[in-house]
């Protein structure tokens, strides 16, 4: 174990086996003589290397044979411009040019501002008004069935609301950020056209963007797509069109090892479960902390609470942090703090906050 535990939004904490692992092979990977961020990615290490990972990760989420995996780079900011531009191409002008989104935070906000530079935006849902502090049920969900696709932001990241379910049958594709959730418990993928997430909360280490893409939407990008970011060229070659993030991709490969050894996805989100309940109960019965989302959108990953008397919030993060407890200064659109609890935050992360959460409580607002 280390001796802090880091509750960073991105780039987020790593589980401790995995670095130890990358610690150990860092100067010569599988007897190569070099570190795997040394070699090609074409020479056969490392393409073997790539498939395991795309298998274990189809595994993982049980990912349906008529869906691409992709791994690109750019981080989730890029796939806001990408997926349009990817989706929309060869239909604009004479077929379908709107785009219906959810907004329920912050992310999939940026995501509807910079939609809007090649789609007619349709804004389904908006919970700006009450502060982004809720998600739609699926029956408030009307899409427009001549728009391209619908977008949301499966976990807000800033604002910490979450949606517990799969839109399902949903006329049009579902295309969702799952960059801050993705991987923490199981989803029917089925139900997406696209899944895109940057890697740096829940994956792995910043540089590599996951793409996951249903077959019937490839073919259909605007020509002004760079080749490299081009959903299928990349397809079309194992998404080694351009070096791929070589060390990203390995790091990540040894986190789903990780996962698939401690049960996969069902044991992370019986975990996460636990871990969020515990932080919520402690905020809930203090006079001091609070998380304004409606109890059935919280977030199991990224959980923002601010402080009764904010006075108290510089002294609340020095305490903390000489408690070990790192990284739980909020965005700075929101304030207060914020603890993010990915899948590699062990338990004992989470007793030791809620127990110094306690303690300071009673220490500074009795
Ligand atoms: C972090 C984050 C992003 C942006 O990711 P970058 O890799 O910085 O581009 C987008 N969406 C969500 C939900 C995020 O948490």
């Amino acid at each position: 174990m280390r001796e802090t535990f880091n509750f960073c939004a991105g780039p987020a904490t790593m589980p401790y086996n995995v670095l130890k692992r990358a610690q150990e092979e860092l100067l010569d990977w599988h007897k190569e003589g070099a570190s795997v961020m040394e070699v090609s990615h074409r020479g056969k290490a490392f393409v073997a290397l790539a498939k395991e990972c795309e298998s274990d990760l189809r595994e993982l989420l049980d990912i349906p044979a008529n869906y691409k995996v992709l791994f690109l780079q750019g981080g989730g900011l890029a796939q806001f411009g990408l997926v349009p531009l990817n989706l929309l191409g060869t239909q604009i002008g004479d077929g379908k040019t709107t785009v219906d989104y959810l907004e329920t935070g912050i992310w999939s906000k940026k995501a509807m501002l910079e939609g809007a530079r090649y789609a007619g935006v349709n804004t389904l849902y908006s919970g700006k008004a009450d502060g982004y502090v809720d998600v739609p049920h699926q029956n408030e969900i009307n899409v427009n069935p001549d728009s391209a696709y619908l977008h949301l932001c499966s976990n807000e990241t800033i604002n910490g609301v979450e949606f517990h379910y799969d839109i399902k049958n949903c006329p049009i594709p579902v295309v969702a950020d799952m960059s801050s959730n993705i991987l923490s418990k199981r989803i029917d993928v089925n139900q997406y056209g696209v899944i895109y997430a940057g890697a740096q909360k829940n994956i792995g280490p910043a540089g590599l963007t996951l793409v996951i893409v249903r077959e019937d939407l490839l073919g259909k990008a605007s020509p002004y797509v760079p080749d490299a970011l081009n959903y299928t060229l990349q397809a079309e070659n194992d998404s080694m069109l351009n070096t791929p993030p070589t060390f990203a991709i390995y790091l990540m490969s040894l986190v789903l090892k990780e996962l698939k050894e401690k049960g996969g996805l069902e044991e992370m989100e019986k975990l996460n479960h636990k871990k969020s309940f515990m932080l919520y109960d402690t905020i809930d019965n203090s006079r001091l902390y609070r998380n304004p989302v409606h109890v059935d959108a919280r977030s199991n990953m990224t959980i923002p609470f601010t402080l009764a008397d904010p006075t108290l919030d510089a002294l609340f993060l020095k305490e903390a942090e000489q408690h070990h407890l790192i990284n739980l200064k909020g965005h700075r659109s929101v304030g207060g703090m914020r603890a993010s609890i990915y899948n590699a935050m062990p338990i004992e992360g989470v007793i030791a906050l809620t127990n110094f959460m306690k303690d300071f409580e009673a220490r500074h607002y009795g």
